[in-house]
This record gives C-alpha cells, structure tokens and sequence, in this order.
C-alpha cells in the first residue's frame, strides 16, 4: 500500500521539508509514498503572475482566486480526496488520519493570505481540514503535519519503533508514561528518580493493567474531553 500526495501551493520547496528527513525520507526512497508539489503561481498569466485579488465586501488581505486553483486541481491526473488545509475546518484526529492513510492518494490545498475564493472549494468538493485552534501563515506547514501523521501509518514505515495500537489517541486515551534506563537516575538537583518497580517485575497482565490505569489516569487530568 502505498500513498500519493499531490500539494498545491505557493510553495513548492517547502516539500518535502522534514519528511525527507529520517523514518519517513527512507519511506519516501522506497516509493511506500510519493509527493508532487504543484506550484498553483504556474496557472496564472501576465507578467506579474498574480495569485490573489482584494475581497469582495471590502477588509484586510487578499484572496487567492478561485479560477488558478481550479485549473491546478484538474491538472492532476488522480486527485482522490481533495483536502483544504483551513483553521475553520474539521480538526484532524487520529481516527481521521486513519481513514487518510488508507487512501491511495490525497489532494492538499495549502492557502495563503485570508485564505481561498469559496466557490473553489464548493466547485471542486474540497473537505477542510484544521490542524488545530490557532492560525497559521499558511497551509504548508499544516499539509507536511497531515502527510507525517499518515505516513508513520503505512505499513512498513515504522519498523519496531512503535506499536500504532497503544499510541495516545488509538484507543481514546493519552499514553501512559514510559522509562529506560538507568533505573535509578539522580537529577542535577539530587534527587533520585526510580523506575516504577512493577515495570521490572517481569508480569507482562500486571504491566499491562498498570499502563492501563496510568493512561486512564494521565487522560482523565489533562483531557477529561477525551473520555466523553
Ligand atoms: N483568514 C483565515 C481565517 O481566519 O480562518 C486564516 C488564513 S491563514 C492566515 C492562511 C492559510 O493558512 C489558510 O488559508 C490555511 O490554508 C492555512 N492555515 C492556517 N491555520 C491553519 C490551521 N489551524 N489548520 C490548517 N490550515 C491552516
């Protein structure tokens, strides 16, 4: 299985960024996923090579215009599920990066300025997706944090480094907390930490009744939401 992203953007060299780099750079030379960056600014004419244009109704910042996008989107051959990074969108969880993942191939709108002409969106049926409650600059960085969260999921990809199924989220609860060694370890402020002692007891029920009850635990404190 194996997954094609197709980014349109201003910004074509923001990709692949830090996912070339490490678990998923290899994943990449390994063609387990494959990217092409589309630079929307190819679409437009004139000399200027104009993106955007004031808003209709009059306020700050400018709009990326609905006709570039358009002709971008359909210059790709196999689109799948066109996604619009937007703060307004449906926030991105880990069920969704899921359902993501499984895709052969995904369609990235990363805007820029107050964002893009609706009728675009409409047009093309794109979904939005947000990355979080706080506002960007632009869509690149929120396109490279959808990409990595879906590429660590494809088979393959992550080795033995991590275990998808007890990862926070995967089964409605933050992670439990992990140790290694040494299991004792004196701070700089002299104080001396222990690993907890069932840990090294060696009784993997007992082990896993006790991550239970901490990851339960670490999620009831710091997101009750989760538990709802
Ligand atoms: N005017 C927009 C608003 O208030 O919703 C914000 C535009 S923002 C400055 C420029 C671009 O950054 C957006 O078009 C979007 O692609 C991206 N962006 C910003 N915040 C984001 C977020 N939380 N999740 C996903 N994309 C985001």
């Amino acid at each position: 299985m194996s997954i094609q992203f197709n980014i349109l953007t201003l910004f074509p060299d923001m990709f692949p960024g830090s996912l070339g780099q490490s678990l998923s750079g290899k994943a990449l030379e390994r063609r387990d996923w494959s990217y092409e960056a589309i630079n929307i600014r190819d679409f437009a004419q004139g000399v200027h090579k104009n993106v955007d244009d004031t808003p209709y109704g009059g306020g700050a910042g400018m709009v990326m215009r609905a006709d570039l996008i358009e002709k971008a989107t359909l210059s790709i051959e196999k689109p799948g599920r066109k996604i619009y990074l937007s703060p307004r969108g449906t926030p991105l969880t880990q069920a969704l990066v899921k359902e993501l993942a499984s895709t052969p191939a995904l369609t990235l709108l990363c805007g820029r300025y107050e964002g893009v002409d609706q009728r675009v969106l409409d047009a093309q049926d794109f979904e939005e997706v947000s990355i979080g409650d706080y506002v960007l600059s632009g869509g690149e960085p929120a396109a490279l944090i959808l990409m990595d969260a879906c590429i660590r999921l494809l088979p393959g990809v992550m080795g033995n480094e991590t275990t998808p199924d007890e990862e926070s989220f995967s089964n409605g609860l933050l992670e439990y907390p992990h140790y290694t060694r040494p299991d004792e370890w004196a701070a700089a402020d002299g104080n001396v930490h222990k690993v907890p002692e069932i840990l090294k007891s060696g009784d993997h029920a007992k082990i896993k009744a006790w991550r239970e009850e901490e990851a339960l635990k670490i999620t009831k404190k710091r997101r009750p939401d989760l538990l709802k």
